[in-house]
């Protein structure tokens, strides 16, 4: 089969950090063409068109300053010539430009064409709320996909390990933006319930304003952790004694006992702990495999892996294979 074209319909921040992934790819895999074009919403800066910045510097220096493009990246100011032809389009723009974006590019794509939005966000329809990914699909006939994850985009274009959900309710599709974009620090997990990962992604975007109020309140850890709907979690990777002396584990290659006694004044630590006890129940019922992340935070805490493993382990997660 020929190559398949993509274009990427943005070119922000995480437009940019997207388009440094989708590029290599596009390079290394024969299943994608290597060029790849890249809708550029055209400004000046600095005297000078943005897209023949990024054409000839190969950085986005307004939106990604500091990170290189790949020169297989083709920035595109005219929409419709961008998309033109495109077999997989990636839409990332901010929310409120969609619509209008998407009656423009109607009738040059082809309805065998196959979508993915990364783009958080939602949309009011005349009888309540409406997708992004809805408003694509019935504008331009096409099948979408969405990703969603916690990435921030520059530290995607920093290459930290991060993971994402990719929903898709044509499953083959899903896994085709997998290859697309999956790296060894870009980790993708495809789901079927594509909905839930799109609201998953516009909602937290306000939860995010909460917890900004509240630490511009100077509230605690627990009062910014009430506003989400995973409080204890969210608390507990921020502001726990758990994560301090892991931290100085990682950072000191004490033991735990060690730094427990150093750092906590005769408080208990209760997550390795628990780890020990989560670990000897999986072995028992033959369930390690399937829980790498409790099992390497056992193994690091007692067993003497290197600390260094935890980011292997999220790595080679089952999900990510
Ligand atoms: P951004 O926040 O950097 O927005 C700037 C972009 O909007 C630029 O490309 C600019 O040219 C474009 N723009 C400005 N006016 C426009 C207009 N009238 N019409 C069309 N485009 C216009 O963009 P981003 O960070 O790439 O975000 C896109 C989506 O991705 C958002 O929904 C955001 O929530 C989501 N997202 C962002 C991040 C992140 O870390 N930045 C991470 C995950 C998801
Ligand atoms: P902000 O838009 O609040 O920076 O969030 C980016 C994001 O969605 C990270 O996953
Ligand atoms: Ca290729």
């Amino acid at each position: 089969a020929a190559p398949l074209k993509v274009c990427i319909v943005g070119s922000g921040n995480w437009g940019s950090a997207i388009a440094r992934i989708i590029g290599t790819n596009a390079q290394k895999l024969q299943r994608f063409a290597t060029t790849v074009k890249m809708w550029v919403y055209e400004e000046m800066v600095k005297e000078r068109k943005l897209s023949e910045i990024i054409n000839t510097e190969h950085e986005n220096v307004k939106y990604l300053p500091g990170y290189t493009l790949p020169e297989n990246v083709v920035a595109v100011p005219q929409l419709r010539e961008a998309a033109e032809g495109a077999d997989l389009l990636v839409f990332v723009v901010p929310h409120q430009f969609i619509r209008k974006l998407c009656d423009e590019i109607v009738g040059c794509v082809s309805d065998k064409a196959r979508g993915i939005t990364l783009i958080k966000g939602i949309d009011e329809g005349p009888e309540g709320l409406k997708l992004i990914s809805d408003i694509i699909r019935e504008k331009m006939g096409i099948d979408v996909s969405v990703l969603m994850g916690a990435n921030i985009a520059n530290e995607v274009a920093a290459e930290k390990f991060c993971e994402s959900t990719i929903g898709s309710k044509v499953l083959e599709n899903g896994l085709l933006f997998k290859e697309l974009l999956q790296t060894p620090n870009f980790r993708i997990t495809v789901v079927d319930d594509a909905d839930t990962v799109e609201l998953c992604g516009a909602l937290k975007n306000i939860v995010a304003v909460g917890a900004g109020f509240c630490d511009g309140l100077q509230c605690g850890d627990n009062t910014k952790a009430a506003s989400c709907g995973v409080a204890d979690l969210i608390t507990t990777c921020y502001g726990g004694r758990n994560r301090r002396v892991a931290e100085a584990f990682a950072r000191t290659g004490k033991s735990i006992e060690e730094l427990e006694k150093e750092m906590l004044n005769g408080q208990k630590l209760q997550g390795p702990l628990t780890s020990a006890e989560v670990y000897h129940i999986l072995k028992q019922k033959g369930l390690v495999d399937k829980f790498p992340l409790f099992t390497a935070v056992y193994q690091i805490c007692f067993e003497g892996k290197p600390v260094q493993d935890m980011i292997t382990c999220l790595q080679s997660h089952p999900e990510h294979l």
